[in-house]
């Protein structure tokens, strides 16, 4: 698929920003020359699967790119039972529903603006169980999606009710950073001991995978697939957006191993999403996200996927850009707070930044801080977060080298003018997910 880019002039762009309140979320876009606001069902699909979405079988029930899609979970993911979803929140939306009651904490290695609110929607709070390392944006530490079995332990033994741990891999929120194989295995007999499942994010479990073929002493040799296979294996189920990883432009799955389990989830996908063979899906969907899944454990696409932005991480630290390290699976993340030092946090630091970047080249990126991090439900204050990231997300088999060069240079001429901006104030703020919809005026 080849889509032409449009360059816009520096006054088009202020007007669409102004008209968008500084929120990159609002811009059109047409208005947008190259686009790393997400990684999220922006992939280029290939010829394998435009092929896929002409055999699509559009009967109500049973359709047989459903079983296509179960067989491909079955081989890949190796849980027992698959619902398919409209996209990740869907499968969210039912786990939290069918496991969690109010009064109970669950905990996780750190939050997913989806996933914790419907947790909490259900009545939950959430525990972030996250080694330290991921909330320093200058830690190299090769896992920092790492859970600390100290911090875990404690939450086991005095949360009133754990109905489920939720291990993310990878975790977006501290920069795309990956859980160890090792650290896994622990955190599963921790579990087992405590009698508490654990469901993971697998959004971008396949990246995940290969940091661990690449960083973990014992995994060199073996492939994805097969690292992907035994990574599940330490978990009970998963809920998934085939968007990121799975290389489709809509989809998702709740997968279970307990039958009990599986059969209250396919009771309450009627309600929400759609029968328990389509879930929200047309049939050429869940044909296109089977053969995504194929071609998405492959090691030389993701060789090629992490291998880009690496490229892009690396090339803005020669430039002196404060980025999180290590360079993340799916995006680059600059550190807000070092960009623009004397910013308060109040005045949105990483929001300022990704207007910024808009403003110079057109480049569209988000924001993953405070407003990100939304307020705590019960006191009604801002969460603040040691995070303040804006977040550069690259979509996989869409750009080249070249556009990475452009992207690096318009960051590096925002950095170069970092002492102008004063950051923003909020003039518009939506109850719930506020960074989807918010509006801002500058300061
Ligand atoms: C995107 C994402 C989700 C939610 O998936 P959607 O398909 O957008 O609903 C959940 N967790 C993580 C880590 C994600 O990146």
């Amino acid at each position: 698929m080849v889509e032409p880019i449009k360059k816009t002039t520096q006054a088009q762009r202020e007007t669409a920003l102004r008209a968008a309140g500084f929120n990159t979320f609002l811009l059109r876009s047409e208005d947008v020359y190259i686009d790393l606001l997400t990684d999220s069902g922006t992939s280029a699909m290939s010829d394998w699967q435009w092929a896929g979405l002409m055999l699509g079988d559009e009967a109500y029930a049973g359709s047989k790119n459903f079983y296509h899609l179960e067989e491909a979970v079955h081989k890949h993911y190796g849980y027992k039972h698959l619902i398919p979803t409209h996209q990740g929140r869907g499968a969210e939306h039912i786990l939290s529903q069918i496991m969690i009651s109010p009064g109970d904490t669950v905990p996780g290695n750190m939050y997913f603006t989806t996933t914790r609110y419907h947790q909490e929607h259900a009545g939950a709070q959430f525990a972030d169980v996250i080694i330290d390392e991921a909330h320093d944006p200058t830690s190299p530490h090769l896992f920092k999606g790492d859970i600390d079995l100290g911090k875990l332990e404690r939450v086991l033994k005095t949360a009133k009710h754990v109905p489920y741990l939720c291990v993310a891999a990878t975790v977006n929120m501290a920069g795309g950073q990956p859980i160890s194989m090792k650290n896994l295995k622990a955190v599963r007999e921790l579990c087992s001991r405590h009698g508490v499942p654990i469901m993971m994010d697998a959004t971008r479990a396949v990246e995940n995978a290969w940091f661990i073929k690449t960083r973990e002493a014992g995994y060199a040799d073996k492939s994805c697939a097969e690292i992907l296979r035994e990574f599940c294996s330490y978990t009970d189920g998963c809920t998934m957006s085939g968007k990121k990883d799975a290389l489709v432009n809509i989809g998702g799955w709740l997968s279970l191993n307990d039958d009990k389990l599986a059969e209250k989830a396919r009771n309450m996908v009627v309600i929400y999403e759609g029968l328990h063979t389509y879930g929200g899906m047309a049939g050429r969907d869940m044909e296109a996200m089977a053969r995504g899944i194929e071609e998405s454990v492959q090691d030389e696409h993701m060789r090629a996927r992490v291998g880009q932005v690496e490229y892009l991480g690396e090339l803005l630290q020669s430039y002196g850009v404060p980025v999180v390290v290590p360079i993340g699976g799916h995006a680059v993340y600059l550190d807000a707070r070092r960009f623009y030092p004397g910013m308060p946090q109040d005045n949105f630091p990483a929001q300022m930044l990704a207007a910024e970047l808009y403003l110079d080249a057109g480049v569209r990126v988000m924001e993953r801080g405070v407003v990100s991090a939304g307020r705590d439900a019960k006191t009604g204050k801002h969460h603040y977060p040691k995070l303040e990231l804006v977040r550069l997300t690259i979509p996989r088999r869409v750009y080249t080298q070249a556009h990475m060069d452009v992207v690096a240079e318009s960051v590096v001429a925002v950095h170069d003018r970092a002492e102008k901006p004063k950051g923003l104030r909020m003039t518009y703020e939506p109850e719930y997910l506020r960074f989807f919809q918010a509006r801002f005026e500058p300061i």
